[in-house]
């Protein structure tokens, strides 16, 4: 009779110990946060992309195309998603983790790109 009852008791203890645990948990870090994006070296040079930037982000640089991250939005202002992610055959367009920026600064660039 003790050992199901104590076993029953130490379910309970993890569960609560399990929910306490997902009580702290910050899930704002499950979210991606906002950034520029950049391509990688598995980039294959097929040209679709840069026609697709709405801020003429995207360049042919020494070996493949690069984003200027001071142009790219994440198309913040044009349209609700990357164009450029959306074209890639390859998924090589990812986020740059070295520009991230909140939504609020991408419209304010998008603001200044429009305006210079
Ligand atoms: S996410 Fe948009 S703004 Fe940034 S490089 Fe791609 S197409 Fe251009
Ligand atoms: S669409 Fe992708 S593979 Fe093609 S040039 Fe752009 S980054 Fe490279």
């Amino acid at each position: 009779m003790s050992l199901p009852r104590f076993g029953t008791i130490v379910s309970v203890g993890e569960l609560i110990a399990f929910s306490w645990q997902l009580s702290i948990i910050d899930t704002s870090e499950w979210d991606t946060p906002s950034m520029a994006l950049k391509i990688i070296d598995t980039c294959i040079n097929c040209d679709a992309c840069p026609a697709e930037c709405p801020n003429d982000a995207i360049a042919m640089g020494s070996m493949i195309y690069e984003i200027d991250h001071a142009r790219c939005t994440e198309c913040v202002g044009h349209y609700d998603e990357p164009q450029c992610v959306t074209v890639c055959p390859v998924e090589c367009i990812v986020k740059d983790p070295a520009h991230e920026e909140s939504q609020e600064q991408l419209q304010a660039k998008f603001e200044r790109l429009q305006a210079a």
